[in-house]
């Protein structure tokens, strides 16, 4: 064979800078981590139970290609109750296998090749390939860290062209941590119904809002659930993240796009999962409170002791991460992270993953316990004296 069979599309994307960084991590011992997005909770044990107990049951089959009937109410009346935005749970939700699944299904049912997707940069590392394997064209748009990595209306109307059809947004945002007050939404709707654009948001962080911040999500803002996929999940809030468990709430015919590719490609998400669901949504509320409030000290310390280290760091009102500056080290963000990681065995994530404006800062998550944290920033300190 002289050339290579994959396809071009799949050739040209590259692979996640998280997980090569991650291959290095794993071939250490003893490393703190505050690398991963993913919660350092196991999952409530009444949710497991759930699952353990639908297993007894013997539901060990497939289910309806949409999700378990209750599953799909109990999903519509939570994002009712939480979201403020009234679907219909038999024609207006698809349960999913995680976010991931959902993103990958709005994008596929989409995008025609040649149409252009406007995201906000820094962002989750699976945007850009998941618009790029869906033939569509990635158009990152900058934050600032001096904004708090806010969205600008103003910025992002300079990126909409004839090609633009959609808008992906992702409040509270992997790896900024950055929040979207109402009437910064309210002008990105506005921005969104005068040119026309769909908008996919994934809203999987919002649970995980601080200072008694009010979460709002743009499917809620007037005329917007005509144009919207609310994209969410169970794996941050609930800490499910090894469920594979989601859902995407939208108007009937999109719903019934993203089926059509989701009963040919999966079929049906896990029973045992789906299961576990409908317990979380039930009776699931406490458990987020208790870890939302498990974060939020995390997150109070880790910004004022990055901060006391000299890395400015922004005070981020939502999700499990801070975006420090780490330019005051003279060193770039890769360097810092594998530097930081081979002399001193902490593990954060260059900021160059989460897209090329990252340069200059790096990802830590506190979704760890608060002594590791503690222990992981004195490390920091020590580096930064040592280099
Ligand atoms: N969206 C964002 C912003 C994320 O950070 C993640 C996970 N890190 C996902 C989606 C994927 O989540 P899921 O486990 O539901 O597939």
């Amino acid at each position: 064979m002289t050339s290579s069979p994959v396809a071009r599309h799949v050739r040209d994307i590259p692979r996640s800078g998280i997980r090569d960084f991650f291959e290095v991590v794993q071939s250490m011992s003893g490393v703190i981590s505050l690398g991963i997005g993913e919660p350092d909770f196991v999952t409530p044990w009444h949710i497991r139970e759930a699952a353990v107990y639908s297993l007894e049951r013997g539901l060990t089959g497939y289910t309806s290609n949409l999700g378990l009937p209750k599953l799909r109410d109990a999903i519509a009346g939570y994002v009712g109750q939480h979201f403020g935005v009234q679907y219909d749970g038999q024609t207006e939700v698809l349960v999913s296998v995680g976010v991931s699944e959902a993103l990958d299904l709005a994008l596929r049912a989409l995008l025609d090749p040649g149409d252009e997707v406007i995201y906000h940069e820094p962002c989750y590392v699976s945007y850009s390939p998941s618009i790029a394997l869906a033939h569509g064209v990635p158009v990152a748009v900058q934050t600032e860290a001096a904004d708090g990595f806010a969205l600008r209306a103003e910025t992002l109307a300079a990126a909409i062209t004839p090609r633009s059809k959609v808008l992906l947004l992702n409040f509270p945002t992997n790896p900024t941590g950055a929040t979207m007050p109402r009437v910064e939404l309210e002008k990105v709707a506005a921005l969104c119904q005068r040119h026309d654009l769909i908008v996919l948001t994934d809203e999987i962080y919002s649970e995980l809002t601080y200072d008694g911040g009010e979460h709002v999500s743009i499917a809620s803002l007037p005329g917007m659930k005509e144009r919207t996929i609310f994209l969410h999940g169970f794996s941050k809030a609930f800490a499910m993240t090894g469920f594979r468990i989601g859902y995407a709430c939208a108007p009937a015919p999109l719903i019934e796009a993203m089926m059509k590719i989701h009963q040919y490609g999966i079929l049906c998400a896990s029973i045992t999962s789906q299961e576990a669901a409908v317990e979380a949504l039930r009776r699931g509320e406490p458990d987020v409170a208790h870890m939302r409030r498990e974060y939020e000290a995390r997150r109070n310390f880790i910004v004022g002791a990055l901060n006391d280290l000299g890395l400015p760091c922004h005070r981020p009102r939502g999700a499990f991460y801070v975006f420090p500056d780490i330019r005051p080290s003279g060193l770039t963000s890769r360097e810092f992270s594998l530097r930081l990681l081979k002399e001193k065995k902490v593990a954060v994530v260059p900021g160059t993953a989460f897209g090329a404006g990252g340069e200059g800062f790096v990802r830590c998550a506190y979704a760890t316990s608060l002594p590791k944290i503690k222990t992981a920033l004195g490390l920091v300190g020590e580096f930064l004296k040592e280099i």
